[in-house]
């Protein structure tokens, strides 16, 4: 059973599980088109969502990602 994508941590939007089927290849991408965060590429779906769900709850990585958002405006 795979565990549910959590929220994004910049915009609290809908995360959604890719998939680039010529590889075999898996991601998650935050649904919303201006925002853009990503994991990297996984082989299998349960590792691309585990690893979005890690970066939701690492504060640091949140933290940082407010901070680009303050200078980036
Ligand atoms: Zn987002």
């Amino acid at each position: 059973m795979m565990s549910k994508l959590k929220r994004c941590p910049s915009c609290c939007g809908k995360a959604r599980l890719m998939t680039y089927d010529t590889y075999g290849s898996h991601y998650v991408k935050c649904d919303n088109v201006s925002c853009g965060i990503v994991t990297w590429i996984h082989t299998t779906e349960e590792e691309a969502v585990e690893a979005w769900n890690k970066m939701v709850t690492d504060e640091e990585y949140v933290e940082s990602m407010y901070t680009r958002k303050e200078y980036g405006e």
